[in-house]
């Protein structure tokens, strides 16, 4: 399993990066996103999106993430600009989740990250040690981590199919099993 934990979300400012972020984690192969505190206003419009396009993706909602990530039954990767390459560790911790099926719990957070999760991850990982964005650096992470396996993945219950188009859109509903 692969979760992805949004912390530290600012109500106001933070809104479409949280969503995002969740949309972002489903699109990209992970298993589930966890929205925490005030983050949580975020989880219909990714729900919404899970229902219309597919799944199997789960979003769950937590008053406090500091369980989640104390608590976590495998192991923990914290995204930040102040990690260790990417382009280092990425093998490491596909060994634990894939060979030795470790849940895998990816941390990504907006303003500043407490300390604790520095130092409770298994993993702190930089995608460049460069300031940007948590969708970003969630993105490159799960393909790294997925080695793009995550774009031939194949959506179940979705209302809603996009064939690819040369130019134009074109939206189907899926054809039947
Ligand atoms: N300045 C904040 C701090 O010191 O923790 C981080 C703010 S940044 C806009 C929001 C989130 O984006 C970070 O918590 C981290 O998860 C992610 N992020 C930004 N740049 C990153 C990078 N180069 N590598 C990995 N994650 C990054």
């Amino acid at each position: 399993e692969v979760a992805v934990l949004r912390l530290g979300h600012r109500p106001g400012r933070d809104e479409r990066i949280t969503t995002h972020v969740g949309l972002t984690a489903r699109a990209l192969g992970a298993d589930r996103v966890i929205l925490a505190g005030q983050a949580s206003s975020r989880a219909d419009t990714v729900l919404d999106i899970t229902d219309r396009f597919g799944g199997p993706f789960e979003t769950e909602t937590v008053e406090s993430w500091r369980p989640i990530v104390r608590d976590w039954d495998g192991r923990v990767v914290h995204l930040t600009m102040y990690g260790l390459e990417v382009q280092e560790v990425e093998a490491e911790i596909r060994d634990a989740h894939q060979a030795d099926r470790q849940p895998l719990l990816v941390v990504v957070g907006a303003e500043k990250v407490p300390f604790e999760v520095y130092e409770w991850a298994d993993w702190n990982v930089a995608v460049t040690n460069q300031p940007h964005s948590e969708i970003a650096s969630l993105a490159v992470f799960l393909d790294r981590l997925f080695e793009g396996r995550e774009l031939d993945r194949e959506w179940e219950d979705a209302e809603k199919v996009v064939i690819p188009q040369e130019v134009g859109k074109r939206v189907e509903a899926p054809a039947d099993e």
